[in-house]
């Protein structure tokens, strides 16, 4: 494995996996380009070490071809940002010509990855009432033909980035398989780096208290998390409507709640090995709860143990929040995933912007803090706050599965 800040890319071609898999609108211009943003100084330094680019990322979930899902719209972002022109390879299997053309500072642009099923791996257009003979012939041919897609794709460099966090839990193509082309010279992009070293610091060398907030909907979704933490944490707050499923579980009344029963022992689980391993469980204990699920409901605050009949628990309380407050300003280090009440909804998102507010505040004190998954990212965002914390990490599934515990295939394609 290389460093990509001392290798010495002059005269080489790089190719490169980025996530340009940006949100566009219905006239195809990009309403968020944070990911854009975040691959440009490993692109700048493979054209200010000498050499060239060959750019390769997926866009959206295409079925085959699909014009709207085409990386052609996106070409003059990324020039804009790159400063450099960029030359656009319309079929992906077809840039033999483009690639063995560049110089030092060109810039090529492979079109949308996902266009082949190689990429993913995965067999398309299989019939509904497919037999399990024919869904199993039809995986093992896209199998065997992904073999020749990523040989191909790696014929047209020296050198492989990746720098697609956002994907590093998929072991794709592009993002794990073809590193295997480049035994001597693959490595992590800066979005990867800084992402492997964030998650690091909180999983093996955290200063502490170490304090996670757990946020969102499903206890189903967050136990693996959750359970990986509990070996972890010093502190464990849990919000948002998984709280429920713990409340209903202890004998609480939860109303019209969200809550999982089948998830009732998974719960008391928690709260027994937490016990037994000294980790402080939080959970919301005062919610606002509303008699619909809307912003203009009729709310009342109350124990989340005894919500009326016809409402739902839809945010942290203040009280709630207040103690929720405390333990991230008294903790060394904070990780933060996952709201804490509905925040898309204006009146249910002031818990949640309690918690940004928190670890803004938890950072100026001396506090490393990190913020990954999409709800939490979009929350020290809107409050202005995404740079008042250590680091928002911009992968959510990659983020969430590194911190269960697992090896992330375009990482340990990299590393090994
Ligand atoms: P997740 O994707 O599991 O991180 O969950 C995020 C979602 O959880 C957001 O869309 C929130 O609106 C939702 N959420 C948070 N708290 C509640 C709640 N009390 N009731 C229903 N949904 C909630």
């Amino acid at each position: 494995m290389q460093n990509i800040s001392n290798y010495d890319f002059s005269g080489k071609r790089a190719i490169v996996r980025v996530d340009f898999n940006v949100p566009l609108n219905e006239k195809f211009e990009i309403t968020d380009d944070t990911r854009i943003r975040a691959a440009i100084p490993t692109l700048k330094k493979v054209l200010e070490k000498g050499g060239s680019l060959i750019i390769m990322s997926h866009l959206g979930r295409p079925k085959g071809v699909e014009e709207k899902y085409s990386l052609k719209h996106i070409i003059a972002a990324v020039e804009a940002k790159l400063g450099a022109k960029i030359q656009f390879a319309d079929d992906c299997m077809k840039a033999d010509a483009q690639a063995a053309a560049l110089t030092p500072g060109d810039v090529l642009l492979l079109e949308n990855l996902r266009f082949y099923a190689e990429e993913e791996g995965k067999p398309r257009g299989l019939a509904a009432d497919a037999s399990d003979e024919e869904k199993k012939a039809a995986k093992a041919a896209v199998k065997a033909s992904q073999k020749e897609f990523v040989k191909h794709l790696a014929s047209y460099a020296d050198c492989y980035i990746n720098d697609a966090f956002g994907t590093a839990h998929r072991a794709h193509a592009s993002t794990a398989l073809i590193a295997e082309y480049f035994p001597n010279d693959k490595m992590f992009g800066y979005v990867m780096e800084g992402e492997i070293k964030a998650i690091n610091t909180v999983l093996e060398s955290p200063q502490r208290p170490l304090t996670a907030i757990i946020g969102g909907s499903k206890v189903s979704s967050k136990i693996g998390i959750i359970s990986h933490l509990l070996d972890l944490a010093d502190n464990l707050i849990i919000g948002g409507g998984m709280v429920y499923t713990f409340k209903k579980a202890l004998g609480g009344k939860i109303g019209k709640s969200l809550c999982e029963d089948d998830q009732f022992d998974v719960a008391l689980n928690v709260l027994s090995e937490a016990e037994k391993k000294g980790v402080k469980v939080y959970l919301s204990d005062a919610v606002v709860a509303a008699d619909a699920f809307s912003n203009d409901a009729n709310t009342v605050v109350c124990p989340s143990n005894a919500i009326p009949d016809e409402y739902e628990g839809m945010d942290a309380a203040p009280e709630t929040v207040e103690k929720f407050r405390k333990v991230i300003l008294s903790s060394k280090t904070v990780l933060w995933n996952g709201p804490v009440g509905v925040f898309e909804m204006p009146n249910f998102a002031k818990g949640t912007n309690a918690i940004a507010q928190a670890l803004k505040e938890a950072t100026e004190a001396g506090a490393f803090t990190l913020v990954g998954g999409g709800d939490s990212v979009a929350a020290v965002t809107q409050m202005g706050y995404a740079d008042k914390v250590s680091y928002v990490s911009t992968g959510g599934g990659a983020m969430l599965e590194y911190l269960e515990g697992k090896v992330l295939p375009g990482i340990a394609a990299i590393q090994g």
